[in-house]
């Protein structure tokens, strides 16, 4: 079987050069364990965190072993009792086309209730990214006026939705491409989108949202943040979810510059990582599952095939070829 390694730590953009794929003997399942066959790999734009030997709050990858991500796949052989051959599971060590892995590791889903690429996604850890942001930890109330950026993206298209569904007054979203901002608008019931890469995003979200936002989601980081801050009304409140403007960036960002209108505004600016909101999954599943079901919330995916092509589907990822949530698929 075959896995994906870091081969070299990026400096800057990851390049082919910081991947290699090797071939590697089957795994085994011991005592407590399953070996899992991978269906779908989920590619996440914090990854590129983990390529750094930094202290973060998960632990670098190690140079020449095979990366981690969220993936789902069919149980084929079990040595637990709680998790049986034939279950389908979502798990952390993708990146692999079989993985092993504790019973208790893993989360069986149903495969007939949805799609099984919808759980890394809608149904997903971005999907409830989306949910625990806007709502616990930006406060999201009804009648309010939300700003997304990356709004094309997995976690963005579920917040814009999430939003409208749960009585948003007005949903903007920025995006890096005309056919993205057409998306979130035709498709996805935005009720304004612009290309942040026509104009400054301060005097674009000026035009989208002149009475200001009461929550801004941040996915981007820098201009992104420095506009909404600018745009943001008394007691605003932002989601500090992502930095993806600035991931493979060398040097700090320059913006934003005008973080002390937080002050006179008593805006509140947190940040959040959604593995310490677990307790909120059933919520989630609860309120977003029957919209999904019902195509009440959209979910679009990006889905690249074969393992040997998820380098490419990870720097795609960052270069922003994907609408929706970026999968690899494997045969
Ligand atoms: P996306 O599906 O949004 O993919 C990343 C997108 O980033 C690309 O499609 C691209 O879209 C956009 N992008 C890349 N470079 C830039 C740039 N310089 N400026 C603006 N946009 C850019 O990824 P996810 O939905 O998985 O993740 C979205 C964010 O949420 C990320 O920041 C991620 O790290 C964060 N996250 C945080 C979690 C937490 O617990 N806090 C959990 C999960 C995700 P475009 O074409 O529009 O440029």
């Amino acid at each position: 079987m075959r896995e994906i390694r870091l081969a070299a730590r990026p400096d800057g953009w990851p390049t082919d050069d910081t991947f290699e794929i090797a071939d590697v003997p089957m795994p085994t399942a011991g005592p407590g364990q399953v070996l899992i066959r991978n269906v779908f790999m989920s590619v996440d734009p914090y990854m590129r965190g983990r390529m750094n030997d930094a202290k973060s709050y998960v632990p670098p990858f190690q140079l020449g072993a095979p990366l981690e991500g969220g993936a789902v796949g069919e149980v084929v052989a079990s040595e637990s009792p709680d998790v049986p051959v034939g279950a389908f599971v979502v798990h952390g060590l993708g990146w692999r086309e079989y993985s092993v892995t504790e019973a208790a590791r893993v989360r069986v889903v149903d495969p007939a209730a949805a799609d099984l690429s919808a759980y890394l996604g809608v149904l997903g850890l971005t999907g409830f990214t989306a949910y625990v942001g806007l709502l616990d930890i930006a406060q999201f109330k009804p009648g309010e006026t939300v700003f997304v950026s990356g709004a094309a993206g997995a976690v963005g298209s579920v917040v814009g939705q999430v939003a409208k569904l749960r009585g948003a007054k007005r949903v903007i979203g920025s995006a890096g491409s005309a056919e993205k901002v057409s998306h979130l608008v035709d498709d996805l019931g935005f009720d304004a989108a612009f290309n942040y890469r026509d104009s400054p995003v301060r005097k674009q979200l000026r035009q989208a949202a002149p009475d200001g936002i009461d929550v801004y989601f941040d996915n981007v980081g820098g201009d992104h943040l420095e506009a909404a801050i600018g745009s943001l009304t008394k007691y605003g409140r932002v989601a500090m979810c992502g930095a993806v403007g600035a991931y493979n960036e060398t040097s700090a960002p320059a913006a934003p510059r005008n973080l002390a209108l937080a002050i006179g505004k008593e805006l509140n600016l947190r940040g959040f990582i959604v593995s310490n909101h677990n307790r909120r999954m059933p919520d989630f599943l609860a309120e977003v599952g029957p919209w999904v079901r019902e195509g009440r919330l959209q979910a679009r995916e990006t889905i690249v095939d074969g393992l040997e092509n998820a380098p490419a589907a990870f720097i795609g990822l960052l270069r922003g070829e994907n609408t929706g949530k970026m999968l690899v698929r494997l045969s």
